[in-house]
């Protein structure tokens, strides 16, 4: 039943100087100015050395759940610092502190976990345009909903029937559901290679524990994103695209093309040659999947305001550059970083942490030959609709306009050659409104549909998809979307220059929630490793009391995590 169940839910998933330069992206000639101050020099040892500074300040640029998450990490270092101080390393309570900068260009909290109102009407329950899955292996977002009392919810039992694998030509699978009839119908097409590949997918899916677990001297925190895909032992699933890893593992190419091709298009919008084997394993890897009543973004805004980060959003908070001021004095050199923002505003750091993917930030970097690596974004757009079809037109698939089971979810696969590619990624009904009175007519039961397409979808296509007329209201958001997850040899580290942190790095393995969290741990922890010491990060003289089975053991904590 796993396997069967498998294929359900996984179906459903510059060196830059001068004046020109500064004075346009608003960064003042001042700057030039900085003279060494009590700040830096930050050490790597167990304790703070001599020169650190008793407070570190530390901006954060977009607040999506990376940058929410991180705020939230260091804020909870703050909370310990504040609490008991560090006195393996003689620092008492409230020796040392943390200060906390978020800048957000938009006026909102998740950037890409985003929710809308159906019809905009705020009495109707939010549904997710972005992220909205998460897995029950997702220890961070489990038990950080738990943290703040959030409430799980599974998905609509709508979205887990009737679905079909459309190929812009003919539904190669439809009308699935969890029946034995369409076990055995999965057999006859695909024999046992689903099986062989759900064991490879299991076998190699992402475990949150690499993180956790205490006893386990495993190199955290991790500079780079190769030592982390090293340490999972999946290098060599990031160097080959999913089609080939999938064919030397003997399954057959229609499984490959079909099953895995769709559950990967549906999760990074890609197809099987294009993008990496880990990529195409974790898509087809998502079961169980949950989400957070009210909304996925509730979180990353519980997460933030936990945080007391001073918050500049809007043109407050839109950064337009990043400037680099370094000193020299005493044979030791300590860096800062100045941020400016679109209205002027101008704030001066020790640590920046980077928390949007580079090449959309519209950020200039002054002052430094390090650039951020280029990593290609996959374009999408997420069409929510709301229509009173209960079901899409048969006849835009071929099929008989009297047929009455066409699939409520639908995934498709790029057929290699073929003039007809399908015209969405994804289309499934998530939810009906019943009773609904909608521009003065009053609905028996309304349909809410999320569409994923490369490009936006025509209003002709909702029509011959829903039929004219059908179609009641319309919500449109075209994203970055995810990394394109190309086979790569180079994963990249998190630290650009001294002191300036990528956390989207991670995202060319893998992109989600989760592992955005993950990275903002794991950022937050190289930074206060080499301003507190790695006592204050890992602990001194742990007492064990035994090995702890939960796998997020002290997920949010410093030191002794579990003793
Ligand atoms: C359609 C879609 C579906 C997805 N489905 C899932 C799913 O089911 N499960 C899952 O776990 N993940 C899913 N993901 C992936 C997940 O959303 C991302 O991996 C994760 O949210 C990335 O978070 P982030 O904070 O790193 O980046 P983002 O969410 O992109 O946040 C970056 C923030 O930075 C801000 N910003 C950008 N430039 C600047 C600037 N110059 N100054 C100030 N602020 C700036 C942006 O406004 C934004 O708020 C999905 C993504 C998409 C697009």
């Amino acid at each position: 039943m796993r396997l069967y169940a498998l294929i359900l839910y996984t179906l459903t998933v510059s060196l830059c100087c001068g004046a020109g330069i500064t004075a346009a992206i608003g960064i003042s000639q001042e700057v030039y100015n900085y003279k060494q101050d009590t700040h830096n020099n930050l050490t790597h040892g167990q304790c703070p050395s001599q020169e650190a500074a008793n407070e570190l300040h530390v901006a954060i640029v977009g607040v999506g759940a990376s940058g929410a998450s991180a705020a939230y990490f260091l804020s909870k270092a703050q909370e310990q610092l504040e609490e008991r101080g560090l006195p393996e390393c003689g620092a008492s309570k409230g020796f040392y502190s943390i200060h906390i900068g978020v800048y957000e260009r938009s006026n909102r909290i998740g950037g890409r976990v985003c929710e809308v109102h159906p019809l905009d009407d705020e009495s109707l329950a939010p549904i997710s345009i972005g992220a909205a899955g998460i897995k029950q292996t997702d220890y961070f977002m489990l038990r950080a909903a738990h943290r703040f009392g959030l409430h799980m919810v599974k998905r609509s039992q709508k979205s887990r029937s009737r679905i079909g694998v459309w190929d812009g030509e003919q539904f190669l699978l439809d009308d699935l559901d969890e029946s034995r009839w369409n076990q055995w119908r999965t057999y006859w097409r695909y024999g046992n290679g689903l099986k062989k590949a759900s064991d490879l997918s299991f076998q190699r899916i992402y475990s949150p524990k690499f993180l956790h677990d205490p006893h386990e001297q495993n190199g955290y925190p991790w500079n780079g994103v190769h030592a982390i895909a090293q340490h999972l032992e999946v290098n060599n699933l990031v160097t080959q695209s999913t089609h080939d890893y999938f064919v030397k593992h003997d399954i057959p190419i229609a499984v490959t093309d079909e099953l895995v091709g769709a559950a990967l298009r549906a999760n990074y919008a890609q197809d099987t040659n294009g993008a990496h084997a880990y990529a195409g394993i974790a898509s087809v890897s998502l079961n169980n999947l949950v989400a957070i009543q009210g909304g996925n973004a509730l979180l990353f805004e519980k997460m933030l305001a936990k945080s007391n980060a001073t918050r500049h959003f809007g043109a407050n908070g839109d950064v337009t550059g990043i400037m680099k001021m370094e000193s020299t004095q005493n044979l030791s050199s300590s860096v800062r970083w100045k941020i400016a923002t679109r209205d002027g505003h101008e704030g001066t750091y020790d640590m920046v942490m980077l928390a949007t993917p580079w090449h959309a930030s519209g950020v200039t970097l002054l002052n430094t030959e390090k650039t951020v690596p280029r990593v290609d974004f996959q374009r999408m757009t997420t069409t929510l609709v709301v229509t009173d079809a209960a079901q899409p037109d048969p006849t835009y698939f071929g099929l008989d306009a009297s047929h009455n089971r066409v699939p409520l979810t639908i995934l498709t696969t790029s057929k290699e050659g073929s003039t007809n590619q399908p015209e969405f990624i994804t289309l499934s009904y998530l939810r009906d409104i019943s009773h609904y009175k909608f521009q003065g007519t009053r609905h028996k039961r309304l349909h809410v549909v999320r569409l994923h397409s490369q490009d936006p979808i025509p209003d002709e296509t909702l029509d011959r998809l829903f039929r004219a007329g059908h179609v009641f209201w319309k919500k449109e958001k075209s994203w970055h979307a995810y990394p394109k997850m190309s086979p790569t040899q180079s994963l990249d580290n998190f630290e650009i220059d001294t002191s300036l942190f990528h956390l989207n790095a991670m995202e060319k393995l893998v992109s989600s929630m989760e592992t955005s969290a993950v990275a903002a741990k794991n950022v937050a922890a190289l930074v206060l490793e080499r301003w507190l010491g790695s006592r204050f990060v890992h602990g001194y003289d742990c007492k064990w009391s035994s090995r702890p089975h939960d796998p997020a053991i002290g997920w949010d904590k410093w030191g002794c995590m579990g003793s």
